[in-house]
């Protein structure tokens, strides 16, 4: 009676709806303010896009192992990024270098026309395909590839989110962007690193500072 009880209510323990909502309340506490954003946080279930053994800690504001060397991101910094990319009105193509478990790109599904989502690791980008099927997000696009010059097909984006940190990203990047479009992405050597968001305007590229980051590195080819 109880497990079924449980299970009607969306999870058990630490993947229950209250797991959720205490983690909603930390992002507030940690000063994320869009409404928007705290309902996407509170909506998609983490805790199916990291292995089963660490789901538990799924609402934990943490990021956790996925394989492969690779990691979720720390839900603030993923309420954060996407928050940065609302404030400054992206709400129509989103393009995300780094797919990873899928989990950012599942917070922007709701909250934008369409997202394209661009992994270089197969076997990471298959599972994350797998998760948005069973979820339903049908506006996720998923590309095989080294995304450090983007995917310039379906460009221009209106705002561009990095999930993989680099010294300096490509002109080709950058010059995806239709006009007012966003990028946000950490930049820097691991353990010194800066979440920057720059904006096009007038031919010059405007960076902003936005907090000390810490994600794993862009790296080229494909695996
Ligand atoms: N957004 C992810 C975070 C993943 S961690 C999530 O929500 O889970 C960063 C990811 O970027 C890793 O999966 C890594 O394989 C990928 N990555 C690193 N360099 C890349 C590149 N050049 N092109 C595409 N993906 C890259």
């Amino acid at each position: 009676m109880i497990t079924r009880l449980r299970q009607e209510a969306g999870g058990s323990g630490m993947t229950s709806p209250r797991a959720r909502e205490r983690l909603v309340e930390s992002l507030r506490a940690n000063g994320i303010r869009d409404e928007r954003v705290l309902e996407a946080m509170r909506s998609v279930p983490r805790h199916l896009f990291i292995d089963e053994a660490l789901a538990s800690r799924a609402y934990e504001d943490t990021a956790l192992p996925i394989g492969r060397g690779q990691t979720i991101s720390q839900p603030w910094v993923v309420a954060r990024m996407t928050e940065a990319l609302l404030e400054a009105g992206a709400c129509g193509k989103v393009l995300e270098i780094g797919t990873g478990s899928g989990y950012q790109a599942a917070v922007l599904s709701g909250l934008v026309a369409d997202v394209y989502s661009v992994e270089r690791i197969d076997e990471l980008q298959r599972a994350a395909r797998r998760r948005f099927r069973a979820l339903g997000l049908r506006n996720i696009h998923c590309r095989h590839e080294d995304g450090r010059a983007g995917w310039a097909e379906h460009a221009p984006y209106d705002g561009i989110l990095v999930t993989a940190a680099a010294s300096a990203l490509a002109p080709e990047l950058l010059n995806q962007l239709s006009p007012g479009g966003v990028l946000v992405a950490p930049v820097g050597e691991p353990g010194a690193q800066q979440l920057v968001r720059w904006s096009a305007g007038g031919g010059n590229w405007r960076p902003e500072v936005l907090g000390t980051v810490s994600f794993v590195p862009l790296l080229g080819g494909t695996a």
